[in-house]
């Protein structure tokens, strides 16, 4: 088993690698076919997120830390463990480009014969850009229109980065599902549709709709544009990858 004692050589030379204890994990899925396309992977949960979207799920993930992180080293072995049996290995969040030790992590998991993805909302395109080479998939979360984050995360700087990630992603010539969580209050099927229009613009292929459940009573929120045939044949129509996804399904970066 690889551990925090673990060297990598580069060149003549042993550097230390800190492998997975370099992040805060804040939980682990062994297995899902659902959170990589067409791929058996497992989900590490990574601890911290700085926006706070109206649906947010996963609110024990949001602080920065937490009593309940899995020590990385627990991970590592589960992962060994899982050699041959899974494809992929998905960073997932809260928010993983929060933790400056992803990029090492991510490099750590390749190591292990893993393909790489990313669920991210993409607030830091410096960090982002920093995975460049280092990720396989990305599932990317836009919240809103760029110009209307603040009203579905309660941070309005995020769109503007975001938009910077996006592209940037867009550049890099891998597969990568953009994804939109409806939170029917404030995303209706114009706001789908400006979206989407951006999206077909940088050449995205992939791109789903996600239904919320409301985080007071666990029930699914649904909303007009699930109802709208018109919308759906439409996106349906500009998106080769075209994916519905109702409550029971969804997953949130
Ligand atoms: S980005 Fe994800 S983890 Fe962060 S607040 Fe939004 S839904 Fe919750």
């Amino acid at each position: 088993m690889k551990s925090a004692s673990t060297s990598l050589s580069v060149g003549r030379r042993a550097v230390p690698h800190e492998g997975l204890t370099a992040i805060r994990v804040g939980g682990f899925q062994p297995f899902t076919t659902l959170d990589y396309p067409g791929h058996m992977a497992a989900v590490i949960f990574l601890q911290g997120c700085p926006l706070r979207c109206v649906y947010c799920h996963n609110r024990d993930l949001l602080p920065v830390r937490a009593d309940t992180e899995i020590d990385g080293r627990e991970i590592e072995a589960r992962l060994e463990q899982r050699r041959g049996l899974l494809q992929a290995v998905v960073f997932s969040g809260g928010e993983p480009l929060v933790q400056s030790g992803l990029g090492a992590a991510m490099d750590h998991v390749r190591s292990l014969g893993f393909k790489v993805g990313l669920h991210t909302s993409g607030i830091s395109p410096e960090r982002f850009g920093r995975l460049r080479g280092r990720v396989d998939w990305v599932g990317f979360d836009i919240k809103a229109p760029f110009g209307m984050y603040e009203g579905v995360t309660g941070v309005g700087q995020a769109g503007a980065q975001a938009q910077k990630s996006l592209a940037m992603l867009a550049s890099w010539g891998i597969p990568y599902e953009v994804r939109v969580t409806i939170w029917p209050d404030l995303l209706d099927a114009s706001a789908v549709r400006e979206i989407a229009a951006k999206a077909e613009r940088i050449g995205c292929q992939d791109f789903a709709l996600q239904e919320c459940r409301d985080p007071a009573n666990g029930q699914a929120m649904g909303g007009e544009v699930f109802q709208d045939n018109r919308l759906l044949a439409e996106l349906a129509q500009a998106f080769p990858g075209f994916t519905v996804r109702r409550a029971n399904h969804a997953r949130a970066a």
